[in-house]
């Protein structure tokens, strides 16, 4: 995915949560990303907001987003169930972008007018660039209305932010039993020839294949 494609996804859901560090824990509210460029995803803040100045100080963003029902029903055994959706993921570096480098940028720039014109209206209002980080779009169907596997994963990076994909692999000493094939309720296992494979975009790392495995071969790549 590039930058444009993770920017239209983030704003295809609207508000999103946006994770700092203060003093060693974890802090979120909700805002967005209002622009992109190939220099990054921008979103804006008022100085005054520990939000601000936990940016100042870490240097890094974590953001998270859900687009689709967040309602939660339960099926007739009582189990949750999820309407289709997709949740979204970045995290990355980020820097403060004087204003006027926004009123310069011909690029999309109907859509860096408009933190031009929040600006104007309020003036403490500051404007930073996730300029480089990494993340995944999780495309969920879980009860496979509309496809025969619950899950679909694509990973992403830009700008040379290095990311490894973390995912389950089945190593050498497996016996090829069928276990983990038969307890995969994410069809996310494929069996090529005699052996068999973990398709990590559609693994949920759920661990059942781990739990059924006679002979611990499966772990992490
Ligand atoms: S961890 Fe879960 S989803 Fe992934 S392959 Fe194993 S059983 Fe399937
Ligand atoms: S359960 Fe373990 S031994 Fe059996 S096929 Fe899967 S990885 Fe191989």
């Amino acid at each position: 995915m590039n930058i444009k494609e993770i920017y239209e996804k983030f704003d295809a859901i609207g508000s999103l949560t946006f994770a700092t560090i203060n003093e060693g824990y974890p802090e979120t509210r909700i805002a967005h990303f209002f622009a992109y460029d190939d220099k990054g995803l921008y979103f804006r803040v008022m100085f005054p907001k520990p939000f601000y100045k936990q940016m100042k100080k870490e240097k890094k963003v974590s953001v998270c987003g859900l687009n689709g029902s967040t309602a939660i029903t339960h099926g007739e055994d009582g189990l949750p169930e999820f309407e289709p959706g997709y949740s979204m993921r970045v995290t990355g570096d980020i820097k403060e972008i004087p204003l006027e480098e926004i009123v310069n940028k011909t690029i999309n720039k109907e859509l860096f007018d408009v933190g031009i014109k929040d600006a104007e209206k309020y003036s403490a209002l500051r404007i930073f660039v996730l300029y480089r980080g990494k993340g995944e779009v999780f495309d969920y169907d879980f009860e496979t209305k509309f496809r025969d596997h619950k899950l679909l994963r694509t990973s992403f990076s830009f700008n040379g932010f290095s990311h490894k994909v973390f995912g389950l692999k089945i190593k050498d000493n497996c016996i090829r039993c069928g276990n983990c094939f038969r307890k995969c309720s994410f069809k996310a296992i494929d069996k090529i020839n005699k052996d068999y494979v973990i398709d990590s975009r559609k693994c949920d790392v759920c661990g059942d294949c781990i739990v059924v495995c006679p002979v611990d071969a499966i772990g992490e790549k």
